[in-house]
């Protein structure tokens, strides 16, 4: 996600990533196209933590085998084993089963409220009405499932959006309520664990858009200006405009059956099947077979062109543009192919089956949605090219690896900006110390002080997850190597696409690639706080040697390398110092009279320097 600045990189707000999606309209209930037990389970349903359910159910789940307390978190964990009712004695025969229920928590520390467990949705089909002009939507959402809990009996769903008028479980009514964002619902019967079935809620009134805890510069869900609608959810604005487990780490397929009136087009994530043409209405269906988050989930509803054409590769395109932007989206999307190929060179293969932009009114904010960003159309009028970068190496890193937990959205957005810095790189070789220079200026006062793998809920779509994720990546590719580098790039998303990732998959991934034990530096610039604040101090002797003071002036110890570069007008030498101490000091014997001292003069680490030449040199501290 993107959101507008004056200055690119230069300001947290600007930094931000939207998802639009609309829908609405009376439709009739769509049967599946097909059976949730002919559904493979999404590769992120089998790599998804699922964790024990929270209510407690009525008879005790095993307890765990241990606790473990850690400092950092564990890479994703397997699957904890599945909560089951106890044995009672053996000789009695087949006792009733006693209903569980499914926690309303998906476990996810950083966003307690979100996501459920005691089921995997498969599949969501969503087939609803959109009216623009009376800011209504109306229809189904069928759910496809499967229980992971033995003798399922009630489960939760996340839900804010407009009135239910009926809720059925594979047929049949079934008893729900709602209670504020979370909508409960009790099983006609018992289910076993495995066991599909399908849940269809059909509602309809005016999606209120709602507010974020975590992203607080626009309201997520359902925005309609004009003729047009767009649904934002990142991060958890899916469930204001359908019913869902709204958690990454229950992806599922997607499909929509749009009906919106004669003259409007709808935009979606995936394959467009032929629009069928009612009386005064149109209706276009959108199938997406690849895993999604809910948050990524997007339909969009105006009147467009559509620009299509492909990459050098194959990969089709097809953008939605409306008619006074189609000559400067023509511009600013051309190298959108020449962009996927580049990506693919660094990343590995493009992971969905297409790619393009749907370009709406947003204020500022572009957000990847899955196969069809969200494009602002202010960055379409101003040329932005940096945001379609951003959002296209979204589809590797935040897509197709989605974070485990929103703790992790340095992995989205550190990775989607540093891909920018990539872009530039290969057209101007310059462009990537320019862009790390640019954004060491400001990271002093931008840096919010808290770890990159832990920002407070306000900060998740902050300066740091954005800027300094992607300096820190930088900064990666230097202690390892450009070779090791982008290998761990491409292994990171090759083992993890489709599915889930936490920032220790990914130190144990760029851990096995690299052959490096990287503990102490992602201890220090990945779950710790701040960055150094050096001052470098240096005097020259009548015998020419050089003496050099660095003192690290920030709360906690960072180590690290120091390219100093000394010269007489010109540079003439150079050197590298390791600092690992408060204080270090280094004696450079030279054969002429410095005047000038350059610190890191491409851009290695991450830090606030001040250099001053002295008389004499004070403590440290
Ligand atoms: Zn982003």
């Amino acid at each position: 996600m993107r959101q507008r600045g004056s200055q690119r990189a230069m300001s947290i707000s600007f930094l931000l990533i939207l998802l639009l999606a609309a829908c609405t309209a009376p439709t009739p209930v769509v049967t599946p196209r097909h059976v949730a037990t002919n559904t493979p389970l999404p590769p992120t349903l089998a790599a998804t933590p699922q964790p024990r359910a929270t209510d407690t159910p009525l008879l005790p789940a095993p307890r765990p085998t241990s606790t473990t307390t850690a400092t950092r978190p564990a890479a994703t964990p397997t699957p904890l084993p599945t909560p089951t009712t106890q044995a009672t004695a053996t000789a009695l025969p087949d006792p009733t089963p006693f209903a569980q229920t499914g926690g309303d928590s998906i476990g996810d520390p950083k966003a307690p409220e979100l996501g459920n467990t005691g089921y995997d949705v498969l599949r969501y089909t969503l087939a609803l009405a959109i009216d623009p002009a009376t800011e209504t939507i109306s229809g189904t959402a069928t759910l496809e499932v499967a229980a992971t809990l033995r003798n399922l009996g009630r489960l939760s769903l996340d839900f804010s959006g407009p009135e239910i008028s009926r809720l059925t479980v594979d047929g049949t009514e079934a008893p729900y309520q709602r209670q504020g964002t979370k909508l409960f619902v009790d099983l006609p019967s018992l289910l076993d664990e495995g066991q599909a079935f399908t849940i269809v809620v059909a509602y309809s009134g005016h999606p209120q858009p709602v507010a974020s805890r975590y992203l607080g510069f626009i309201p997520l869900g359902m925005h309609f200006v004009d003729d047009v609608a767009f649904v934002v959810s990142e991060p958890d604005g899916a469930r204001s405009w359908f019913p869902c487990n709204d958690h990454p780490r229950d992806k599922a397929f997607f499909r929509y059956e749009i009906t919106v009136p004669k003259g409007i087009l709808v935009a979606a994530n995936g394959q467009p099947d032929p629009p069928v043409e009612g009386e005064t209405t149109t209706t276009f269906a959108w199938e997406h077979d690849s895993p999604m988050a809910t948050y990524l989930a997007t339909v969009a509803v105006g009147r467009y062109q559509v620009i299509e054409g492909a990459a050098s590769n194959g990969i089709p395109l097809r953008h939605f543009v409306p008619d006074d932007l189609v000559p400067a989206a023509e511009t600013l999307l051309a190298p959108t192919g020449d962009m996927i190929v580049l990506l693919e060179r660094f990343f590995g293969p493009y992971p969905f089956e297409s790619y393009g932009h749907v370009v709406v009114p947003m204020g500022g904010v572009s957000l990847e949605t899955q196969t069809m960003t969200l494009l602002d159309a202010g960055v379409v009028s101003r040329g932005a090219e940096y945001v379609v970068v951003h959002e296209l190496a979204h589809q590797w890193f935040g897509d197709s690896v989605s974070p485990a937990s929103w703790a992790d959205i340095w992995l989205n957005e550190g990775f989607a900006t540093y891909a920018s810095w990539l872009w530039d790189e290969a057209k101007l070789p310059d462009a990537m110390r320019r862009q790390l220079e640019t954004v060491e200026q400001f990271a002093w006062q931008a840096d919010s002080g808290e770890p990159l793998a832990d920002p407070s809920a306000g900060n998740l779509f902050g300066f740091n997850s954005y800027s300094k994720g992607a300096w820190v990546l930088h900064m990666l590719r230097g202690e390892i190597g450009d070779e090791a580098f982008f290998k761990v790039l491409r292994a990171y998303h090759e083992r993890f696409k489709g599915s889930v990732a936490s920032t220790a998959d990914f130190q144990a991934v760029a851990e096995e690639v690299s052959d490096q034990d990287l503990d102490r530096f992602f201890d220090q610039w990945v779950y710790g706080q701040g960055m150094p604040n050096l001052a470098v101090n240096w005097q020259q002797g009548i015998d020419g040697s050089l003496q050099v003071q660095v003192c690290q002036h920030q709360a906690n110890l960072f180590v690290f390398d120091l390219p100093l570069a000394v010269g007489d007008g010109a540079e003439r030498t150079r050197q590298t110092l390791t600092v690992d101490e408060i204080e270090e000091q280094l004696i450079w014997p030279l054969d002429f009279v410095v005047t000038q001292l350059q610190t890191d003069p491409e851009q290695a680490v991450l830090a606030k320097v001040t250099v001053s030449q002295v008389e004499t040199f004070s403590p440290c501290r």
